[in-house]
């Protein structure tokens, strides 16, 4: 039943990601106006704008023009309600999950921009680090030193990489943004789970991009975002984390 009530809660918040995904990087504010269909410029009904729920409802089309409405809304509307359901199956109904949600939907919103605009937005990653940081003194979950020293070792490595890895992953692969991120990433896990990101964000990341360059949707000195990749990272320590690193400890010994 709870986590019913976070995916539907998920949800509801996901369908505010979406504004923020489209007008953050455009500058403009995430309270108002009311959304507008692109198509005619109809400003939404509350009631076509329940999440996923509509967009069935509606085929997909905006009720005044039949313009069809982007998959991707549903899209983040639906993954923003599992993430959520997720993190309170797996932490239960407690203030630590309470904290991961505002984290969980930041992770949304940076992948999302990130692949649209090959840009991590500033105004996410660096209010959310203090608040990451201060977390481990109220909720539990990770200390706050162990919060601290995540946040240092996750900018820290990407530093080098940005410094040293032009080699590696090509010109400016990485920017700052990213840096941010797992910083804030670092500030809300601590530093075993900024291992994990780095690892699993490295491997799909990597993965992903010779699998776009084989099909030749990517060229070789074109730049591909790794903020989803992180943010994949990032979530899959979140949920799985304990167990992988669990799973590697037990293979050294
Ligand atoms: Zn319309």
């Amino acid at each position: 039943m709870i986590i019913l009530i976070a995916f539907l809660f998920g949800s509801i918040v996901g369908s505010f990601l979406n504004v923020c995904i489209y007008r953050l990087p455009r500058g403009e504010s995430v309270v108002a106006p009311r959304s507008r269909c692109p198509g005619c410029g109809k400003p939404i009904r509350a009631w076509d704008n329940i999440p996923i729920l509509s967009f069935l409802i509606l085929r997909g089309r905006c009720r005044d023009c039949g313009q069809p409405i982007a998959w991707r809304y549903p899209l983040v509307e639906g993954l923003t309600g599992i993430l959520f359901a997720l993190t309170v199956a797996h932490y239960g109904p407690t203030a630590l999950a309470a904290s991961l949600l505002p984290f969980v939907a930041a992770l949304v919103v940076i992948a999302f921009v990130d692949l649209d605009h090959q840009l991590i937005p500033n105004v996410i990653t660096l209010p959310g680090i203090p608040l990451g940081l201060l977390a481990g003194l109220a909720v539990g979950g990770p200390p706050i030193l162990d919060r601290i020293l995540g946040a240092l070792t996750g900018a820290g490595f990407l530093y080098l990489v940005l410094l040293y890895g032009g080699v590696l992953y090509g010109q400016d692969a990485m920017g700052e943004g990213d840096l941010n991120l797992m910083a804030l990433v670092g500030a809300f896990l601590g530093w075993k789970a900024v291992a994990v990101t780095l690892l699993v964000g490295c491997l799909s990341g990597s993965l992903a991009g010779l699998t776009l360059i084989a099909l030749r949707r990517l060229g070789r000195r074109e730049h591909m975002p790794f903020g989803p990749f992180l943010a994949l990272g990032a979530l899959i320590s979140l949920y799985w984390g304990d167990a992988l690193v669990a799973w590697y400890a037990g293979h050294l010994r």
